[in-house]
């Protein structure tokens, strides 16, 4: 019951901080972690056995900056252990509603939260769609893969606020459809705000730019869940002709960072997620360095998450965005480490920098593609080609990914007619079928994104 309190507090601290000055969010922030740790230590097996075996105690704790003391925890230590040793004591796990793991592996696990905890998690989701000037009386279409939603998740806030016209009126679309349909479904509905994966949005977008919604209603375009690549947000802000804006979530955290409105940077949710981006040693990396991406979920207390290794790369930014909002930034994310090619020389590329190495200079004619690494001496690059392309480029681009992968690895050019999703819908631009656990893959000194032009 007081965690419910507690939680009520919090929600009515987050509403009001995008106006709080960045050293409120920091109290805050450092507060909920010492609060937090605590608890998880009074009350959580899992990490009580776990700090305890470190020897290191939550008192040294006293917020962000002393987070790299405790020790980060991965899907393959939540797999080991009984879920009831990961909830506070006298919670029951069955109580609380399921956000399960996207299960990337093949292996999912589960993250529980409450019916409390869980709904604050959407208020950042709103914030960000405030920053990008969707009102309450504008109207948002997600094109999205239907979830099944667990009967203690009733959205019963959700509801009730569209009603009483608090939130704006949304509608979803299943991304099992074809782009002509969903193009039809936004055309009927008229949307300010459109969202989506990336891939399907730039799919979509071509049919609409063939066929405008007049007159045009689209302020803004929402992406997430797959890596936006520089060449898809060109391409879906020219067929749009509105700003496309990258958010980073997770089934772990929900939204854990929503692009600068100005565009750039992310700025992350510092007062409901702690984002670190660390190096190999688990401390932070410097602004402009590349890290892989470590969360502490500050509202959940049923099931804490406490320094997790969520999978994925990303680049740090400033301690404090410049467009003057209180929060921290990272300047963007690269994906899932799972998805990284180990090569037989012993690199490790990832498939970001790989593709778009490869496309920069010499992407007109190409709608989509996919990387696959069948083999650790094999990677295969599927073309869905716009126009039929000359023999020219083909060479060219085969040239370029051997000289990238090495001598050692075959590259292999395919234009292909279609290149079908994931069961989830959503578009895998990279593939590795090398066996690779991401918990023993260290980070790599990968280089900067090439910037968009
Ligand atoms: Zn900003």
């Amino acid at each position: 019951m007081s965690l419910n309190v507690d939680a009520l507090r919090s929600a009515y601290a987050i509403r009001g901080h995008p106006h709080a000055s960045r050293a409120e969010i920091v109290r805050f922030r450092d507060q909920q972690i010492r609060k937090l740790v605590q608890h998880a230590y009074r009350n959580v097996p899992y990490y009580r056995a776990l700090w305890d075996e470190q020897g290191v105690h939550p008192d040294c704790i006293r917020g962000a900056g002393d987070m790299s003391l405790l020790p980060t925890v991965t899907k393959t230590h939540f797999r080991a252990t009984p879920e009831i040793e990961r909830v506070a004591s006298g919670i029951d796990p069955e109580m609380l509603i399921p956000a399960a793991s996207s299960g990337a592996s093949g292996r999912p696990f589960m993250i529980r939260r409450s019916w409390m905890e869980h709904n604050i998690l959407y208020l950042p989701r709103i914030r960000a769609l405030r920053s990008y000037g969707i009102k309450r009386s504008d109207r948002a279409l997600n094109i999205l893969n239907p979830k099944h939603v667990h009967a203690r998740d009733n959205k019963i806030i959700g509801r009730t606020l569209v009603a009483l016209k608090l939130l704006p009126r949304q509608k979803r679309v299943s991304i099992h459809l074809d782009p002509e349909a969903i193009a039809a479904e936004v055309r009927a509905f008229r949307p300010a705000m459109l969202s989506g994966y990336p891939n399907m949005l730039a799919r979509a977008s071509e049919v609409l730019k063939r066929d405008p919604i007049s007159p045009p209603s689209i302020r803004v375009a929402l992406v997430g869940a797959e890596a936006l690549t520089p060449d898809l947000r060109r391409r879906i802000e020219s067929r749009l002709g509105v700003p496309v804006r990258d958010q980073y979530g997770s089934n772990e955290c929900n939204l854990m960072a929503w692009e600068c409105a100005h565009g750039g940077p992310l700025h992350t949710c510092d007062d409901t997620v702690l984002v670190e981006v660390v190096g190999p040693d688990g401390a932070s990396v410097a602004p402009g360095e590349t890290g892989e991406v470590v969360v502490t979920a500050l509202h959940s207390f049923t099931m804490p998450l406490i320094r997790f290794r969520i999978g994925d790369v990303a680049v740090q930014g400033s301690a404090q965005c410049e467009c003057g909002a209180p929060f921290a930034t990272i300047q963007s994310v690269q994906g899932r480490m799972l998805d990284m090619f180990p090569l037989p020389s012993g690199r490790v590329i990832h498939p970001y920098y790989l593709s778009e190495t490869l496309i920069m200079d010499d992407s007109d004619w190409i709608e989509s593609f996919q990387l696959t690494q069948e083999r650790i001496d094999s990677v295969t690059m599927r073309v869905v080609s716009r126009a039929e392309p000359t023999e020219a480029r083909l060479a060219r681009l085969r040239a370029h990914g051997a000289e990238l992968l090495g001598r050692d690895v075959h590259f292999e050019l395919l234009v292909v007619s279609s290149i079908p999703s994931e069961l989830s819908g959503k578009f895998r631009p990279a593939r590795s079928h090398v066996t690779s656990s991401y918990d023993e893959v260290t980070v790599p000194a990968l280089p900067a994104p090439v910037a968009s032009s």
